[in-house]
């Protein structure tokens, strides 16, 4: 006997009671064990930041990865399995301030570096294990005590040779630049933390005069949006190509951009260029000597603003560019926290936003404010706090791309991405990508092992814990890990003799995650160190070796790696820059990438407007089956709406594969019948039909598995469902009746091999089902089970049976445009344009409820055509009166072309307009090739039969509402209205399962059990 399953499934409950069971009888380890020194699969996953509990989006990811790494374990592929979490920089130091309520660096460094340090490896702890746990949930399989942390100091070590590596290549410099910069986290972003990060703020919108110098009543106006900029102004520039104007009122404004203006006197902008002027702001200290000028600038825009522009060097990016180029002063107006510097009078020690009031009066007062407005912008803000990002010139470590840039084209050109056109997205990053800004100037991070020396200039880099050993000249006992404040203490001794000390910065995130290929493989490792991963902040959260170089060059590259999208420009792109600097090529062969998760209105998903789902609310009310279903489903390429209201239609489209399993179960337990390998019978044509179908599922399936393209696999899942559902289940039930031991050896093997091929997917419901369906000497698990191997097919019976699937489509079609019920048979059907369904006509005729069906041209079709007036019109000219009655009187020729011959024109397909109608008494449905008629007239004979169809049905639903086992025999006592129907009495009995059928005076049939 199976265990009988329930009428619907508790998708919760089955998914605990499988994860339960998977712990207990070590399921993973065993497969582990299984594929040990079988073919690798190297998965290299991107470590997910340890700093929250997942979101629903996070899910996405997991189930691709947990899928393909299922998919090639099946296969019988060794794999790594190990996860990855993200443990340092921003992410983290933001959230514990949070915690702390600490909101600036000055109280940061108050409440104490060490311990801030210790408070962020706490929660890294902490979310480690949330996240662990969720993942579990989801059922991902991975290695969870040997997971990697990128704030261990084996990871740290490796980035430390990584940059040593471009300081030996002359990449590593100083950058002396504008950056934009957050003014809370006090520190630089770099352009890849830029994109995407905006918000639309509003903003001062103010015109100002600079008065001209030796032209009395002459000013320049200008248009800016950051008032507080203004203070540290030095120069205006002007478009030199663009015609400027004087107004009336005596103010210079490119002519496009005032056209309503009476201008008194008009000059090319290289002729403005030279002017001086008084600048806003002149009586400030800091101010001092300096001479403002008018500059040309061929990018000065003329569709906003006045077409002159006030420059800033201290305080904008282009202004700092142009400031090299035109040798102007630059004056640096605010400190690390977005304050003023001395030397700003009563800006002294204000915010940039604090100062825009006090900036406006003292314009106003001085009558050199034109127009005050707002403006609302797109405006950068910090990815991080959401703080709006100002520009400040800072000296930040930078690595140079130029060099690397090609080199990481050509790595690119190797890669294979899924979808296929963000391969060029990647190259349209690679190929802007400015140099690498690596340094912030935060405390929980990368400590970037730079010394550079006071005495003679040489900048020493550190490329390993024990290089640093070698040179320190104290501080080494207090070393607990590579981490500020400790590693600060360690000054070493450079070539010159001088002590000297590392710069205070902490490196880029994104180095971290990038350097996981090599130092989680033991890339150039001598010896393999157990545990040796484990150390630094690392040390007791994890297990992980440090590999040596042999294992390395086992794993190395990734076979496949799969983030979502916006990682081309962080993970794919940080990993990739130093892989090919390292080794010169791709860390990984193939990606697969996806867009974005939005609530199921297509709205973004926020915490803060109450539609976010986190993961361990959607695990726990819709299930992780369920939620893998929905992520493999969705193209990559496009956002995915996810919610409670689209789970709720993958449930239901789930019921139809559980209630074939279940119809199995319950037919085969009738007799007790339990199939093995072997065919108990003769198949018969429906059955190979279906062993040929489940062959044509396994390749269909396989052959997406390995294109990575999860959309294909469903599609087939759901095709083949169908096909089993409503074909083959459908016409066999008869047999199933009577306990065909064939038929249900051959639904046994569709069900069992399905489950197969769709496990990676839906593991949970794959083993739940394995487990009652598989043969007695079959493992335990669908996973320990090997994917099934491919054999050659008969496509011939199955595009018959294709065929036959869209006639019968068709005639439902036709049979409900005429509004005649399925239960009322019908004379006869014509099939025209079939091209293998010939040999199955009796099946068609039992779907359709056909007396005849013959295959053949359909003559009950009218063809009527139209001329295509818009097309035709202009060709015919007055000549199209009489070709249009030709065709309204049907005196026309068909072409094979799809055209006609009329009153001698030949007439293309595109020229004129066909309508098929079908002829009194017909219905008709047609698509590409295939035609369908069917005759509509009723006899006596016909009606009668379908009254007994409608009988059998009422009688069915009567036994099932009754609760009347499948087996049940009945007594039927039908009214005596029907006695006509008594000719009928053998076939009413066999489809009832009635023992006897009497003729009473009853209203309506009534059933007893006997
Ligand atoms: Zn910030
Ligand atoms: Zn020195």
């Amino acid at each position: 006997m199976y265990e009988p399953l329930p009428q619907y499934p508790d998708h919760l409950a089955l998914e605990e009671e499988i994860l339960a069971w998977w712990d207990e009888a070590r399921i993973f380890d065993r497969l582990r064990e299984q594929n040990r020194g079988g073919p690798t699969f190297s998965f290299m996953d991107g470590p997910i930041t340890a700093n929250n509990p997942m979101g629903a989006h996070h899910c996405w990811g997991r189930t691709l990865k947990d899928v393909f790494q299922r998919y090639k374990a099946l296969g019988g592929h060794e794999l790594r399995y190990q996860n990855g979490f993200d443990c340092q920089g921003l992410w983290v130091e933001v959230g514990v301030e949070r915690e702390l309520g600490l909101n600036s660096k000055r109280e940061i460094e108050e409440y104490g570096i060490a311990e801030f340090a210790e408070r962020c490896k706490k929660r890294v702890a902490k979310y480690a294990e949330i996240i662990t746990d969720q993942c579990r949930r989801l059922g991902m399989w991975m290695d969870w005590d040997n997971d990697y942390y990128t704030f261990s100091d084996t990871n740290i070590e490796y980035i430390w040779r990584f940059l040593k590596e471009c300081h030996n290549r002359g990449w590593l410099y100083l950058g002396h630049r504008s950056v934009e910069w957050c003014p809370r986290c006090g520190t630089s972003l770099s352009q890849h933390e830029l994109i995407n990060s905006y918000a639309e703020l509003t903003h001062p919108s103010l015109y100002v005069r600079f008065p001209v110098k030796g032209r009395a009543g002459e000013a320049l106006v200008v248009w800016t949006t950051t008032p507080w900029t203004l203070p540290a102004n030095v120069a205006a520039a002007v478009n030199p190509d663009a015609e400027y104007g004087l107004t009336e009122g005596g103010q210079w404004w490119a002519v496009a951009l005032n056209p309503d203006a009476t201008f008194t006197k008009r000059a090319r902008g290289e002729d403005l260029v030279g002017l001086e002027y008084d600048g806003p702001f002149d009586y400030l200290p800091a101010q001092e000597g300096v001479v403002h000028r008018v500059i040309p600038w061929e990018d000065v825009a003329l569709d906003e603003g006045t077409g002159i522009v006030h420059i800033a060097p201290g305080a904008g990016a282009e202004d700092f560019e142009l400031s090299r180029v035109h040798d102007l002063p630059v004056l640096a107006p605010i400190d690390e926290s977005g304050r003023f510097y001395d030397g700003y009078g009563e800006f002294e020690g204000r915010s940039t936003q604090d100062v825009e009031g006090p900036v406006k009066v003292e314009l106003e007062r001085r009558g050199l404010l034109v127009e005050a407005g707002s403006i609302e912008h797109r405006y950068p803000i910090c990815w991080r706090c959401s703080t709006p990002l100002v520009f400040r010139i800072a000296d930040d470590w930078m690595i140079r791309a130029d060099e690397i840039r090609q080199p990481m084209l050509d790595a690119n050109a190797t890669v294979e991405w899924t979808p296929d056109f963000y391969a060029k997205r990647m190259d349209d990053w690679l190929r802007n990508m400015g140099d690498w800004n690596i340094s912030r100037r935060r405390y929980f991070g990368l400590p970037l092992p730079f010394y550079p020396c006071d005495s003679c200039g040489q900048l020493t880099v550190i490329g390993s814990l024990e290089e640093l050993r070698g040179r320190a000249t104290g501080g080494l006992d207090q070393l607990q890990e590579l981490h500020r404040p400790w590693i600060d203490e360690v000054p070493i001794r450079c070539d010159c003799g001088a002590e000297v000390r590392r710069v205070t910065e902490v490196g880029d995130a994104w180095l971290d995650a990038g350097i996981v290929p090599f130092s989680t493989l033991g890339w150039q490792n001598a010896e393999w160190k157990e545990h040796g991963y484990a150390n630094g902040a690392a040390g007791g959260l994890t297990g992980a070796d440090l590999p040596d170089h042999a294992y390395w060059e086992k794993w190395y590259p990734a076979d496949w790696v799969s983030e979502m999208r916006e990682q081309i420009r962080l993970w794919f792109y940080s990993q990739c820059f130093m892989s090919v600097t390292l080794t010169g090529k791709s860390p990984y062969k193939a990606v697969l990438t996806y867009e974005k998760l939005l609530d199921e209105n297509g709205r973004e998903m926020h915490r803060s407007w109450g539609n976010a789902i986190d993961a361990a609310e959607a695990l726990e009310n819709i299930g992780a089956d369920v939620i893998r279903f929905m992520f493999c489903e969705h193209v990559p390429s496009q956002n995915l709406k996810f919610g409670y209201g689209p789970a709720a239609e993958i449930r239901r489209r789930l019921l139809t594969y559980w209630n074939c399993v279940k119809f199995f179960i319950d037919y085969a337990n009738v007799d007790g019948f339990r199939p093995g390998p072997e065919v108990p019978g003769e198949l018969q044509p429906l059955d190979r039909w279906l062993v040929e179908r489940t062959e044509q599922l396994v390749a269909d399936i396989t052959e997406q598995y390995e294109s990575y393209w999860t959309p294909g696999i469903m599609r087939a899942f759901d095709s083949f469902v169908d096909d089993l559902s409503n074909w083959y289940i459908r016409r066999s039930r008869r047999r199933f009746w009577n306990s065909d031991k064939v038929a249900l050896w051959t639904l046994w093997q569709a069900l069992v091999r399905s489950l197969q091929v769709i496990g990676p997917i839906m593991p949970f419901l794959a083993d739940f089902l394995w487990r009652r369906l598989r043969a007695e000497d079959a493992p335990e698990s669908v996973f320990l089970e090997s994917w099934p191997e491919l054999r050659g097919r008969d496509d011939q019976l199955l595009r018959e049976v294709a065929e036959v699937r869209q006639i019968v489509e068709l005639g439902r079609q036709a049979r409900g445009d005429a509004g005649v019920k399925l239960r009322q048979p019908l004379r006869r059907l014509v099939v025209q344009g079939a091209a293998v369904a010939t040999g199955h006509g009796d099946e068609i005729a039992d779907e359709l409820r056909v007396e005849e069906v013959e295959f053949a041209p359909v003559e009950a079709m009218e063809v009527r055509v139209k001329p295509n007036l818009p097309v035709l019109g202009p060709k015919l000219g007055k000549e199209l009166g009489a070709v249009r009655s030709a065709l309204e009187a049907g005196e026309f020729e068909q072409l094979e072309s799809g055209g006609v011959r009329v009153n001698g024109y030949e007439l293309g397909a595109d020229e004129i307009l066909v309508e098929r109608r079908a002829r009194e008494g017909w219905a008709l449905a047609s698509d590409g090739f295939l035609t369908v008629a069917i005759t509509t007239e009723l006899d006596e004979e016909l009606r009668g039969k379908g009254r007994v169809y409608e009988l059998i049905h009422q009688v069915n639903t009567m036994r099932k509402d009754a609760g009347l086992e499948l087996t049940d025999r009945i007594r039927l006592t039908l009214s005596e209205a029907d006695a006509d129907l008594a000719q009928y009495t053998d076939w009413i009995a066999e489809e009832v399962l009635a023992a006897e059928i009497v003729f009473r005076d009853v209203s309506e049939p009534q059933i007893a059990k006997v």
